[in-house]
């Protein structure tokens, strides 16, 4: 039995038409730069996220250099984040030209540790970096209650958790900024790159907007220095059509991830992703922890026609671009751990659950 990783032509073949009618209604309108989709989809976003306001980009990792740059982060700053992360929210950091600081990751949920934020904070900490990471939120009511201590921005990095809820709210929409990504193997993924940024307060809604069009207001005349970091009228488009289905999705994967759940029960082996009780995930990946023979089952699961991946390998302290930074193996033990222990299996809504047992009963055979 063959089971990919994810299996988008599976998806799309559900929605072909409506998708076809969405792009040759962009072509017959030729309005690829800023069409009206793009302030559908940014309205929509922002109604679904329970925010104010919505700027579409050109990419997650777009979204996080914007958000950034619209608070003024640059020389001399730092940012907090997790090194367990993909490489985008550090890039960015960096790409701002403040210094990215580190904090470990909770081992249950991969997300960041709220208890260790407050030691990493100094005088020249400007804002923190949540990462939602796998679909499920972090911890963000003492995350928030440190920020608002110490005067620090809180920028959301929900690319891997739209729809995802803690306390009844929504991923993205409880800081100070938040950052969606519609890469296309995110829940909701688009025909290419793509991102949001969401917000509840306008004015800096209203900066992300103009430094996503050169810092240019009127045309031409120029406040700031800003990019291109447009979204596109096509990619809006189809957003707009695969938004609909985005909860009925996401709600898959979750009976997915309990089958694995229920299938595992008991199996010491295998560790599965643990949920906390005020959290909804919307497991953009279901990971499990399965200790020192992961790189063996790796192998084995991809012998046997089972798509699997590490996410991340190499935590971002320990990447060769960052060396300046100073960080060491042994610094965040944690991150390292989840790095060398876990392993993603198959969770996109389309598995069937033979599909789901198949997998079970390879990764069982092999651990026991
Ligand atoms: C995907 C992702 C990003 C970047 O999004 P792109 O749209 O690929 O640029 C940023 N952070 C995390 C955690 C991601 O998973």
């Amino acid at each position: 039995m063959k089971v990919p990783l994810l299996d988008l032509k599976a998806q799309y073949s559900t929605i072909r038409g409506e998708i076809a009618a969405a792009i040759e209604r962009v072509l017959e309108s030729q309005q690829f730069i800023n069409g009206p989709e793009v302030k559908q989809l940014e309205e929509a976003l922002a109604a679904y996220s329970g925010c104010t306001r919505a700027v579409g980009v050109s990419s997650g990792t777009d979204a996080l250099l914007a958000s950034l740059m619209a608070l003024g982060i640059g020389d001399n700053d730092e940012v907090i984040t997790v090194p367990y992360t993909f490489f985008a929210t550090v890039g960015s950091i960096w790409r701002t030209g403040a210094r990215p600081v580190f904090v470990d990751i909770e081992p249950e949920t991969f997300n960041i540790d709220p208890r260790l934020i407050e030691r990493a904070v100094t005088e020249r900490t400007k804002a923190l970096i949540p990462v939602h990471l796998f679909g499920q939120c972090a911890e963000m009511d003492p995350i928030l209650s440190v920020a608002s201590k110490h005067g620090l921005a809180v920028v959301e990095d929900a690319a891997q958790a739209i729809g995802a809820t803690h306390k009844g709210r929504k991923a993205g929409a409880m800081g100070t900024l938040g950052c969606l990504s519609f890469f296309p193997s995110k829940n909701l993924g688009g025909l290419g790159d793509g991102g949001m940024v969401l917000a509840n307060d306008e004015q800096l809604a209203e900066k992300v907007a103009l430094i996503r069009q050169h810092g240019s207001k009127p045309k031409y005349y120029h406040r700031l220095v800003g990019a291109n970091f447009r979204l596109d009228t096509l990619q809006a488009a189809a957003l707009l059509v695969k938004l609909k289905y985005l909860d009925m999705w996401s709600a898959k994967r979750r009976g997915n991830a309990r089958l694995y759940d229920r299938l595992f029960a008991g199996f010491e082996a295998v560790k599965c992703p643990v949920v906390r009780e005020h959290n909804v995930s919307i497991y953009n990946q279901y990971v499990i922890r399965v200790g020192p023979r992961r790189n063996a089952l790796l192998a084995h699961l991809k012998e046997n026609g089972i798509g699997t991946e590490i996410y991340y390998p190499l935590c971002l302290h320990e990447q060769e671009c960052f060396r300046s930074l100073g960080y060491k193996r042994g610094d965040f033990p944690h991150s390292e751990l989840a790095a060398d222990e876990t392993l993603a299996l198959p969770v996109y809504p389309e598995l069937t659950p033979e599909q789901i047992e198949y997998v079970v009963a390879t990764v069982k055979g092999f651990l026991s």
